[in-house]
């Protein structure tokens, strides 16, 4: 059992109120008519697989019912700040890796590097 904060609600709430929903800051196409059929795809069906930070979108499903985001490290599973939508994170892959595994070979390659 461990505790998300949910950035509506304001306050650390049990984990199994929660469900993850994938990859944050996917952006739609602005203009899908342009897309070529790999650009489409990608938005489709690829997402970043990163080891170490990584962007998610989460729900507080059993509480205010509202989407935002959080950032985790994948190996650890730490849940590094939680943020509402809209809003930029303000832990990125980059810093992290510099301030916490500095000598470690860098983990933020994709699945499809
Ligand atoms: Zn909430």
């Amino acid at each position: 059992m461990f505790y998300i904060y949910c950035p509506y609600c304001g306050e650390h709430r049990e984990e199994e109120e929660f469900h993850p929903k994938g990859q944050a800051h996917i952006e739609r196409p602005k203009d899908p008519e342009a897309c070529s059929d790999e650009e489409w795809g990608d938005y489709l069906f690829f997402r970043d697989n990163p080891r170490g930070v990584h962007h998610e979108m989460w729900v507080h499903a059993v509480g205010c019912r509202k989407f935002f985001n959080v950032t985790r490290h994948t190996v650890s599973y730490e849940i590094l700040e939680t943020y509402k939508m809209g809003e930029r994170p303000s832990i990125t892959s980059d810093r992290h890796t510099q301030a916490r595994e500095a000598s470690a070979v860098s983990h933020q390659e994709g699945v499809r590097a």
